[in-house]
């Protein structure tokens, strides 16, 4: 366990509750697709005293001074970005993935221009246009769709909905879609109508910098991305882009958007894209793929409806009214209480609300962290299987916990002591 004297002295209900945090990790097979472990590397930095420091401006543009070090930091980070990524300019400051959405609609398009993504409820996130959220409330949101039969993007149906509309930027990228983009294919559309293109690669980061995913950046005028979920660092955000955009991206960033950037964050950022780069990253996220298509398997095997009836990346999404007639909420509560964490989520055309949906979303890459693979997703295929057919069975997610929390043991996660 953590030793955390300091914090133990200082407040002791916090620091409680982090241990018990902890715990739940180490005990628990998390499936939550946009979560990860990261390592001890990157919390040390995360946890150090650069969060003591300001640094409004950029390295050698400050507006404080004592950025001796600091500006070190950003300028490893920036240049590992641009190395792993293979793209022109980087930005590593935005505070998380919704501000670095935010700073690329700043950058490339004005308040009340036309903008495109994909619908929230068939996989796109929020800041691509969903109405509750500032972009669909500073702009006219136009929402693609993914097809009713197939659960694949309708390539042909994006490119007739953007002649008609016009929009100044289309965002491609998903928090819930199991198959790869054709990023290619956005951009030539996205060419065809004048508008910019931009690729979120929140979910997927880690894949792209392992080559098993197709990359965006040959294709799109901006690349925004979480640093958080496959790529395996701390809780921020990156944008790269062309440097035709760099000025407009670093203004839009600060000061837009944003104050002094998150030193420590930053530090890690560079940690993290230093572990990415090297081969054993590389192979870790060819495993989170396999992982995904193993446990996609396994629950086609045992009967499940799967959306798009498989999986490409990291990402397996079952349709819980179509395999069971359960809904989302209930398959996942169960799953909860037998120590597998999932969460529910809308499917495509989904007929029920938001709040209480028909799917369960799921995703390998924390547990391919703990060094699981196609065994292990043989045992949790089945596992998910035993408590969703009984998910009242409050004696069968006890046994299955104990079972979970056995094989736990047997696979440390990074980060954890
Ligand atoms: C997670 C995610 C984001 C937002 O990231 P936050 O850090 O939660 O703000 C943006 N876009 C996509 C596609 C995501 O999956």
């Amino acid at each position: 366990m953590t030793h955390l004297p300091n914090l133990q002295k200082n407040d002791v209900e916090i620091h409680d509750l982090i241990i018990k945090e902890e715990e739940r990790q180490r005990k628990s097979i998390r499936l939550i697709p946009s979560e990860n472990y990261v390592s001890k590397a990157v919390l040390e930095a995360t946890g150090s005293v650069l969060t003591n420091k300001y640094s409004e401006g950029y390295a050698h543009k400050r507006y404080y001074e004592g950025q001796i070090n600091i500006d070190k930091i950003e300028e490893l980070a920036v240049s590992r970005a641009k190395e792993l990524f293979g793209c022109e300019h980087a930005n590593v400051q935005p505070y998380s993935g919704s501000p670095a959405n935010m700073a690329a609609y700043f950058a490339l398009s004005d308040i009340g221009d036309n903008i495109m993504g994909l619908s929230l409820p068939h996989g796109g996130h929020l800041t691509h246009g969903w109405k509750v959220n500032f972009s669909g409330r500073l702009y006219h949101s136009y929402q693609y769709t993914v097809d009713a039969e197939t659960g694949l993007i309708n390539y042909d149906k994006v490119h007739e909905m953007a002649k008609e509309h016009k929009p100044k930027i289309i965002f491609a990228g998903a928090t819930a879609y199991p198959r790869e983009y054709n990023f290619e294919k956005f951009g030539e559309i996205a060419k065809d109508v004048g508008a910019y293109f931009v690729a979120d690669i929140a979910h997927i980061n880690g894949l792209i910098v392992a080559g098993v995913h197709p990359d965006p950046v040959p294709f799109a005028d901006v690349v925004t991305s979480t640093s958080h979920k496959a790529i395996r660092g701390p809780r921020g955000g990156f944008i790269l882009c062309k440097e035709e955009h760099a000025k407009a991206i670093d203004r839009a960033v600060f000061p837009t958007l944003q104050g002094g950037p998150h030193n420590h964050t930053t530090a890690a950022i560079a940690v993290c894209f230093k572990e990415a780069m090297t081969e054993e990253f590389k192979e870790y996220a060819r495993q989170v793929v396999k992982n995904a298509k193993k446990l996609a398997d396994e629950l086609n095997k045992r009967g499940y409806k799967l959306v798009t009836g498989g999986t490409d990346n990291h990402l397996v999404l079952i349709d819980m009214i179509g395999s069971k007639d359960m809904p989302g909420k209930i398959a996942a509560k169960a799953l909860d209480k037998a120590g597998i964490v999932t969460n529910y989520n809308t499917i495509p055309w989904d007929k029920r609300k938001p709040f209480d949906p028909s799917g369960v979303r799921t995703g390998t890459p924390a547990i391919t962290s703990r060094g699981m693979k196609e065994d292990e997703m043989v045992k949790i295929a089945d596992w998910m299987d035993q408590v969703l057919c009984n998910p009242e069975d409050e004696n069968l997610q006890k046994n299955i916990k104990k079972q979970v929390e056995d094989l736990c043991d047997n696979f440390p996660a990074p980060g954890l002591d």
